[in-house]
C-alpha cells in the first residue's frame, strides 16, 4: 500500500523571512494532522534553515525537501550543495530532474541518476522528476520518451525501500500555464512509468514507489488525478505558495 504524497515546489519564491511565514501558516492550516498523507514542502536553499526550524519547533506534519543537489560529497563546486548539507539542516527529501533545471540549467539524465544515487547513499528521498515537452506530446512519442528517461534516471540504483524514492511525472507544457493534463492523460504515463519500474526493479519494488503528477495541480482538480491508480499524489508549484490552497490539496488526499 503506497501512502500518498503532497509535494510543494516554491521554486524561486518567498524570501527568507516569507518563507518561516508561509511555513507557520501550513502548520495552521493542517493542525488537524495529514492522515496517511506524506507531505513535503520543498523551499528555495536559502529558506531550508528558517523552515526546519519551524517542522522542529512547531512539531509540522510536513517534511523538509530541497530543490536541488550536487552529487559530490565537497570540495571546488562554487554555487553548489552537497547532500551531506541537506542532511545536516534537517531535509529529508530533495527534487531532482526538474524541467526547469533540464531546460535552463542543462541538467541531464545522467545528472539525474548521479544526484539520485548520492542523495540515497545519505537516507535523502529523491522526488526524480520526467515529463515531455510540447512537441514531444503532439508527435505522440511522449509515453515512449517518458520511459527512456525513466531507465536512464534509475539506472543501476538501489531500491531496497520503494518508499524513499518518489517520481514525478509532470508534462512540461502542463508546468505553470494553467493547462493541465487530463487525468486519463497522467495514468497513461504513469501506468507505463510504473512497468518500466517493475521490468527493471520487480514488481514488487515498483508497487511500492509512490509516482505523483505534476502540471497546474490545484485544489480543484487534485481529486481527479488521485482518482487513478497509477497516480500516488501530487507536485505542486503554483498552489504551494498559499497555506490555504495547498493545505486544501493535502486535505483532498486524505
Ligand atoms: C512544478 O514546477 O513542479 C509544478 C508542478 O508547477 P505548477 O504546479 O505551477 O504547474
Amino acid at each position: 500500500m503506497r501512502n500518498r504524497m503532497i509535494a510543494g515546489n516554491w521554486k524561486m519564491n518567498k524570501t527568507f523571512t516569507e518563507g518561516v511565514v508561509l511555513a507557520q501558516g501550513l502548520v495552521r492550516e493542517l493542525e488537524g494532522g495529514t492522515g496517511d498523507v506524506d507531505v513535503v514542502v520543498c523551499p528555495p536553499t536559502v529558506d531550508l534553515k528558517g523552515v526546519s526550524e519551524v517542522i522542529e519547533q512547531e512539531g509540522a506534519p510536513f517534511s523538509l525537501g530541497a530543490q536541488n543537489v550536487y552529487f559530490e560529497e565537497s570540495g571546488a563546486y562554487t554555487g553548489e550543495t552537497a547532500p551531506d548539507m541537506l542532511v545536516g539542516i534537517g531535509a529529508t527529501h530533495c527534487i531532482i530532474g526538474h524541467s526547469e533545471r533540464r531546460g535552463y540549467f542543462g541538467e541531464t539524465d545522467e545528472d539525474v541518476n548521479r544526484k539520485a544515487k548520492a542523495l540515497m547513499s545519505h537516507g535523502i528521498v529523491p522526488i526524480s522528476c520526467c515529463g515531455e515537452s510540447l512537441e514531444v506530446r503532439e508527435a505522440g512519442t511522449h509515453v515512449s520518451f517518458v520511459v527512456e528517461q525513466i531507465k536512464k534516471d534509475t539506472a543501476g540504483l538501489k531500491i531496497d525501500d520503494p518508499s524513499k524514492y518518489v517520481i514525478a511525472y509532470e508534462p512540461i507544457w502542463a508546468i505553470g500555464t494553467g493547462k493541465t493534463a487530463t487525468a486519463d492523460d497522467a495514468q497513461e504515463v504513469c501506468g507505463a512509468i510504473r512497468e518500466t519500474l517493475a521490468e527493471a526493479f520487480g514488481q514488487e519494488v515498483a508497487d511500492g514507489i509512490r509516482i505523483l503528477y505534476g502540471g497546474s495541480a490545484k485544489p480543484e482538480n487534485v481529486a481527479g488525478f488521485l482518482g487513478k491508480d497509477d497516480v500516488d499524489g501530487a507536485l505542486v508549484g503554483g498552489a504551494s505558495l498559499k497555506a490555504d490552497s495547498f493545505a486544501a490539496m493535502v486535505k483532498a488526499a486524505m
